[in-house]
C-alpha cells in the first residue's frame, strides 16, 4: 500500500500503519510523494462515531476550569501518539461541567482516571453495548 497523509491532521501512514509525525507529514507534502486521504481518527469523525463520553461535574471545576481544559487537551496529546483514531470528538461545558465526547473508548476511560490521579474526586466507569460503548463519570464538589 502507498503512502498516505491525512489531510486534517499530521497523521502519517508509512504503508504499513498510521502515526503522528508532524515533520514527516511536512516533508511528504511538500515531495507530493503521499496520497492525501483521511487518518482513521478523522474517518470516525466524519463518520460521527462516538465510541466514549465522558462527564466532569462539580464545584471544583468551577474554580480549576482552565486547568481541567488542559488536562483534556493534554491527555487527547498523548494518546494520539499512541493511536491516531482516538480523537476527541467534541467538547462544551454544558452548565454543570464539562462532556466530552471520544471516537475512541480508552482515550475516554484515561481523561476519567486522569482526572481521578489529578484531582481525587469521584469516578464512574461503565460499559455499555457489549463493551462497544464506554461512560465516564467523574465529579468533585
Ligand atoms: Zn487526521
Amino acid at each position: 500500500m502507498s503512502v498516505r497523509i491525512c489531510a486534517k491532521c499530521m497523521a502519517v501512514f508509512d504503508g504499513r500503519k498510521w502515526f503522528y509525525d508532524e515533520a514527516e507529514h511536512l516533508r511528504l507534502m511538500r515531495t507530493k510523494r503521499a496520497e492525501t486521504t483521511l487518518c482513521p481518527g478523522h474517518q470516525r469523525i466524519e463518520k460521527r462515531r462516538i465510541d466514549g463520553v465522558v462527564t466532569l461535574r462539580g464545584d471544583f471545576l468551577k474554580s480549576h476550569y482552565d486547568e481541567a481544559v488542559n488536562l483534556i487537551n493534554n491527555i487527547a496529546d498523548k494518546q494520539l501518539q499512541r493511536n491516531v483514531a482516538a480523537r476527541v470528538y467534541n467538547m462544551r461545558e454544558n452548565g454543570e461541567g464539562i462532556v466530552v465526547e471520544t471516537t475512541d473508548k480508552s482515550l475516554a476511560e484515561r481523561i476519567g482516571r486522569e482526572f481521578e490521579r489529578a484531582f481525587n474526586g469521584n469516578l464512574s466507569i461503565q460499559w455499555l453495548q457489549d463493551a462497544d460503548f464506554v461512560r465516564v463519570s467523574w465529579q468533585r464538589d
